[in-house]
């Protein structure tokens, strides 16, 4: 694969064929279940037949997992961390390449996957620092009594990842795991196997020892599987919200940890004194990267009193957008029409287009694949445009008088994933961020991903579990504390503890 495409330098390279998948299990690369077409949204070719493990493949890999579990825990934390070392070198040696590859099945600008690629290797500078963050404590609790904490793995754990960021999200979650000593598992979507067998093959060349880090590619029965697997300590799940939560009730009532991250309605309030250019740059970016979806995309656009001119605005900037460079594909024919249905709906229910997006062309040559411009839809807040997501490039607007009534809007917001607000008054973003039900707060920042070392998560139906993905709260839930309490003088005490 080349680093430039022929027919525009922003497009991605395709696979000159499709590529055969296998499952990484056990250091070795295995077939296993049946196989399934992979298409490229930019064309809608088939770049790779990946196969969907049944359950003695899922079996297979989770006993390698565990076999391999054993030594990784004894390995010291400094030795571990030298091989992560080594796999953010390959993976900066190789950025390009799997840029184009992650765009190529994910549908991503190149620029975009970069980006997400860039985004996965600041997490795992994150987990190299944690040799040096990570000392235990030990405390004399009495005298010649002391009491030691340290950290310990907690086995086989297991990654399940959606399709929309396919570098990303599960860089999210094996770099910290396994250098907390556990072996992971990875469940990548179905949609986009290739980056997540490019990301393996580097693992493998950096030294991880068989079984320490596996892919196994499947669907919803290969997650059933694993979720339920007896040998299975800790899952975490990121997708959307009713697989989300049929998953956390799956592990957890097979005793399992779990953190399980669901979908999105993001709220963006903007009020007249916000910044105009600030605010429009904001708002366009949000809703229109990785052409909306993603689950941290501003989705609703609550208009605080007079904001037309921002609006307007906005709408000549999504309308000025041209496919194939400024915005990337939707991910399948089945996710593009069903976009269409909620548009035709949205209209039905009485929602103005005032940019549509459904005529914008396609970048020559790539006629076949799936294409949705951006969208800009005017509603009212009950309309199902207002409420559900949509996860597409498309942004609903909707008018309010008062702050009092856009916060209301979010309390009623199933989701809790991320609310925004564009203002230049400090007393309007702190009553925001004190007042607004998400996990994650923007200020003049359209989507507020938080930066390491704080956690990634949101709250209601966009998280089942305790606690965050990524940073401190990550080495948490990979992780368990072990108390020791130890007495070396042999005197008699007469206080509690004797
Ligand atoms: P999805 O829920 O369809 O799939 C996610 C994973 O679950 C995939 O690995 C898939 O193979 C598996 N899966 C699909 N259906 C299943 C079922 N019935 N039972 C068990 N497993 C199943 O999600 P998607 O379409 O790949 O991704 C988009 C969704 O993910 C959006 O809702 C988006 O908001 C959400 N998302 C959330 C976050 C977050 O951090 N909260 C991040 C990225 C994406």
């Amino acid at each position: 694969m080349s680093s430039t495409n022929p027919v525009h330098p922003d497009l991605p390279t395709l696979p000159d064929a499709p590529a055969e998948i296998r499952h990484l299990i056990g250091g070795e690369w295995r077939a296993g279940g049946v196989l399934v077409d992979v298409h490229s949204p930019y064309s809608g070719e088939v770049i790779a037949r990946v196969p969907l493990a049944d359950e003695p493949t899922v079996d297979a890999c989770v006993a390698a997992a565990k076999a391999a579990s054993v030594d990784w825990r004894g390995t010291p934390l400094k030795e571990r961390t030298q091989r992560l070392f080594r796999f953010r070198e390959l993976l900066l040696r190789d950025l390009d390449t799997l840029a184009h590859l992650c765009s190529s099945e994910s549908g991503k600008t190149v620029v975009e996957a970069r980006a997400g690629i860039m985004k996965g290797v600041e997490v795992i500078e994150f987990a190299l620092s944690i040799q040096n963050l990570d000392d235990g404590a030990v405390l004399e609790v009495s005298r010649g009594v002391s009491c030691e904490v340290r950290r310990e793995p907690l086995g086989v754990v297991v990654g399940i990842t959606p399709f929309n960021f396919p570098a990303m999200v599960p860089m999210w979650l094996f770099p910290i795991a396994v250098t907390v000593g556990n072996a992971f598992v990875l469940k990548p979507s179905e949609k986009v196997p290739l980056t997540a067998v490019a990301m393996a093959e580097r693992m493998v060349e950096a030294g991880f020892p068989p079984g320490v880090f596996s892919v196994l590619h499947g669907d919803k029965a290969a997650v059933r599987a694993l979720a339920r697997h007896a040998d299975v300590a800790a899952l975490a799940f990121i997708g959307s919200t009713p697989v989300a939560r049929a998953v956390y009730v799956d592990a957890t009532s097979s005793g399992k940890r779990a953190l399980c991250l669901g979908g999105a309605k993001n709220h963006l309030i903007v009020v007249p004194d916000a910044d105009r250019d600030v605010a429009v740059d904001g708002i366009v970016r949000s809703f229109t990267g990785c052409a909306g979806q993603r689950c941290m995309a501003a989705s609703l656009m609550v208009a605080v009193g007079d904001v037309r001119s921002i609006l307007d605005a906005a709408c000549e900037r999504a309308k000025s957008m041209v496919l194939g460079r400024d915005m990337g594909a939707i991910i399948d024919a089945t996710a593009l029409e069903r976009l269409h249905k909620a548009l035709q709906a949205a209209r039905a229910e009485g929602a103005a287009i005032r940019v549509d997006g459904r005529n914008a062309p396609a970048p020559k040559g790539f006629e076949g694949g799936y294409w949705l411009g951006p969208t800009i839809l005017e509603a009212k807040p009950e309309m199902d445009c207002a409420k559900t997501e949509l996860f597409g490039p498309v942004l609903t607007v909707v008018h309010v008088e008062t702050l009092e009534e856009a916060m209301a809007l979010g309390d009623a917001n199933v989701y809790g994933n991320a609310t925004s607000v564009f203002t230049t008054r400090g007393a309007v973003a702190r009553f925001v961020a004190a007042r607004a039900q998400a996990g994650m707060i923007g200020v003049n920042v359209g989507v507020p991903v938080p930066r390491e070392p704080f956690s990634f998560g949101g709250t209601k139906a966009s998280r089942f579990g305790m606690g965050d993905i990524t940073g401190r709260a990550a080495i948490e839930l990979w992780s368990e504390q072990k108390k020791i309490t130890t007495k070396w003088s042999m005197q008699s005490d007469m206080n509690w503890m004797s």
